[in-house]
């Protein structure tokens, strides 16, 4: 079964797209949890960060190259936060490998 974030690659259900490129896609989060709340999620199918294997770390740094380039775009390179939840008890919901770019505020607090 195709993950909500499979559909939105390809394009079965709509998402706000600021990059997209042969590895990555990036879309604003649907449920904001700072003013700059941006997943960045690989195109390819990966359940999640435990499950990377050694053939895709070039996927981490397309993510870093997309981080960068998009807290230059929404003025947060000052601060940023960025993170993928692994697995149930971390609070993982969408089993498709996906990093949270947070920023626009103080995030000295974890949460
Ligand atoms: P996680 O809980 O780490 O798996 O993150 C899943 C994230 O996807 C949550 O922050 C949701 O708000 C977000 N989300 C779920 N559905 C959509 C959607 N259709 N478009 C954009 N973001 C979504």
């Amino acid at each position: 079964m195709e993950t909500i974030f499979e559909k939105i690659i390809n394009r079965k259900i709509p998402a706000e797209i600021l990059l997209e490129n042969e590895h990555v896609i990036a879309i604003k989060d649907i449920s904001p949890k700072a003013p700059v709340h941006i997943l960045i999620i690989t195109k390819k199918v990966i359940p999640s960060f435990q499950e990377l294997k050694e053939e895709d770390y070039y996927l981490l740094g397309e993510v870093a190259k997309a981080a960068n380039k998009l807290a230059k775009e929404f003025n947060i390179e000052k601060g940023f936060r960025i993170l993928s939840n692994t697995g149930t008890s971390s609070g993982q919901t969408i089993y498709h490998l996906h990093f949270h770019l947070l920023g626009g505020r103080d995030l000295n607090a974890m949460g």
